[in-house]
Formats: structure tokens, sequence, C-alpha cells
């Protein structure tokens, strides 16, 4: 495995496969895209099948599968590729449930498999950056705006609105995989509130305050109603100036000059580490950001609001 490109295949091919992982794979110095499953799409050039249990009945060299379908229903999928003995990389969320992909890990860990719970915004250009400047840095208050058009973003995507599709989270998970990675301390949600669509059963909004480390210093605004300019902003006030974050960790300024943290390379940073922990024979399964959304939900006061149709 040292030598050789690992032997990939994807699962659920829609928009994230087709934008960000099939073009990415092609040119993979690591990974041989060999195989796709999915039930009404394919992958030009590659062994296709119709599910993920006739690609591991028919293509015994298949070394890795990455997930790409919607958070519900990966858990049964993920679990059958480590028992067939494959290494496994999750679209995030890793899950629909924190325990859920605890469960994977320990199956991975049992296996000798790597397990990867990749969350695509901690590659952003400007986070990596962003944690080397605060990791002593005192900081004093957070401010997450991450709001977009969801008519935009999820065209029809009913799994979104539908329990374990994460509704506003979907896209807030991403502000908080950035959040868990980039600030020291401890985050826990205090408040919480959701507005949910009176004929959805996730939110489509949300309104969240956390504490680092015991003080209430973090706001967050969830929004999937945003027209015009998109918003993935967040904002870190320290005791040496403030750190801003824009374009979803694309783009990094502190104390109002702009950093140069070069382009914005993703889904090549998500697959150089897979292959790098492959390789390594370990895992990468941080569950905080999915904890955050379990806390919100658990805890949060909902309201109402009228009915979305896209
Ligand atoms: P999507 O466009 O709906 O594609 C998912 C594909 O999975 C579908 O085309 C479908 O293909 C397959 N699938 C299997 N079971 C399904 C089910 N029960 N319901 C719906 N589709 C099912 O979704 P996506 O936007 O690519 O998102 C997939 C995952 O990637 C999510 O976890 C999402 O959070 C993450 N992600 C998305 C984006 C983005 O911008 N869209 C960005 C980063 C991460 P078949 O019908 O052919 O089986």
């Amino acid at each position: 495995m040292t030598d050789r490109k690992i032997s990939l295949a994807l699962v659920g091919i829609g928009t994230i496969a087709r934008s960000q992982h099939i073009p990415l794979l092609a040119a993979s110095a690591d990974f041989d895209l060999a195989a796709a499953a999915s039930r009404h799409a394919g992958v030009e050039g590659v062994a296709n099948f119709p599910d993920l249990e006739a690609l591991l009945a028919a293509d015994g060299a298949i070394d890795a599968v990455s997930f790409c379908t919607p958070p519900q229903g990966r858990f049964a999928l993920a679990r059958a590729a480590l028992e067939a003995g494959r290494h496994v990389m999750l679209e995030k969320p890793p899950g629909m449930s924190v325990a859920e992909v605890a469960a994977l890990a320990r199956l991975a860990e049992a296996r000798g498999l790597t397990l990867f719970a990749s969350w695509h915004s901690r590659e952003a250009a400007g986070v990596e950056p962003a944690r080397e400047w605060l990791a002593d840095r005192k900081v004093r208050a957070v401010r997450i705006v991450w709001k977009e058009d969801v008519r935009i973003w999820h065209p029809g995507q009913q799994w979104i609105w539908q329990p374990g599709g994460l509704g506003v989270f979907d896209p807030g998970i991403n502000a908080l995989s950035i959040l868990t990675r980039i600030v020291p301390g401890s985050l826990a949600v205090e408040t919480a509130t959701l507005l949910v669509p009176s004929n959805r059963q996730t939110p489509i909004a949300a309104s969240l305050r956390l504490a680092l480390d015991g003080a209430p210093i973090v706001t967050a605004e969830f929004d999937f109603r945003q027209t015009g300019p998109q918003s993935w902003d967040m904002e870190i006030e320290t005791d040496a100036g403030l750190l801003a974050l824009a374009d979803g960790g694309a783009r990094l300024a502190i104390a109002g000059e702009a950093v140069a943290v070069g382009d914005n390379r993703e889904y090549a940073g998500l697959y150089r580490r897979f292959a790098a922990l492959i390789r390594a024979g370990a895992s990468d399964v941080d569950l905080a950001p999915l904890q955050l959304v379990a806390d919100a939900f658990l805890l949060a006061e909902r309201q109402a609001t009228e009915a979305f149709d896209d």
C-alpha cells in the first residue's frame, strides 16, 4: 500500500461527488477511483454498481470507500464497508447521531481499518493560520454569521428537511467544525433557538449562544433564507486584535490586514489526509462539531415559522 495508489470507490453520486470528489480524484496521486455505487447515477470510466452491496460483492480489489450520500442511512453503509475490510471516509456530517459515528470508530479500530470523519471546511486556506495565531491569544468574543440561500445550494434536496438531515445546521456545522478546530478551550451550547417551517422537520434558521471555558461569549446565526450576498463569516475578538475569517474560511484578516493564505483547496487536503491516515494505520474521528449540533437540538427552544417549499 505504501507505493501503489489506493483503490477507491465513491458512494452516492450527487452534488458534492460531482463538484468536488470526482474531479479531485481524477488528478489524485494517492487514489485510483476504480468504482462507484449510486442508485440513479454513475461515473464515467469506472465500474458502476446500483448499490454498495453489489460493489463489495463484485470488486475485491477496492481498498477504501468514500461516502457522499446524505447522513441518513450512512451508518449502515459505512458499517458494511468496514465489515468488508475497507477503509472509510465520511462526508460531513459524519452521521445522524453522535453514538452511531462513535460505534463506527470502535468498529474501525477493532478491525485495524482507517475511519476518517472529514470536515472539509477545516481544510479552508485560512483555518490553520487562524488556529496557529489564536493558539496563545485570549479570546474575548466570537461572532459567527453563516447565511446562505438554500434554493441555490440545496435545490430539491428533500433529505435536508427530514429527521437527521440537520436543516440549516448542514452548512452551520461547517462553521462549528472551524470553530472547534481554531479556538483554544472548551465549547458548550448554552442556548439555542430553532425556527422550523410548519411543513418541515428541521430548522431553516438557528441562533446559538455558546460558552467558551464557561464564558458565554460566542454567538452563531445560521439562516437558509439569505438572498443576495451570501455570508460565511467568523469574527474573533482577542487581546491582540480582531481575527476575521470570510468566505467559509478561505480568506483571513488579522487586525484589519489581509493575510496571504494561498488557494483554497479543501478536498485536496481531505484526500491527502485520508491517504496519510491509511498509510499510517490511523483514524481521525472528531465528533466535537456534531456534538454541539446534537446539544443545540437537545436544549433548543423551537419556534414554528411559515411553510417552506422549493
Ligand atoms: P445530494 O446532491 O442529494 O447527493 C447525494 C446522493 O446520494 C444522491 O444523488 C443519491 O444518489 C445518493 N443517495 C443515497 N441515498 C439517498 C437518500 N436516502 N436520499 C437522497 N440521496 C441518496 O447531496 P449532496 O449535496 O451531494 O450532499 C451529500 C453529503 O455531502 C451531505 O452529507 C452534505 O452535507 C455533504 N456536502 C455537501 C456539499 C454541497 O455543497 N452540496 C458540500 C460539502 C458537503 P442516487 O439516487 O444515485 O443513489
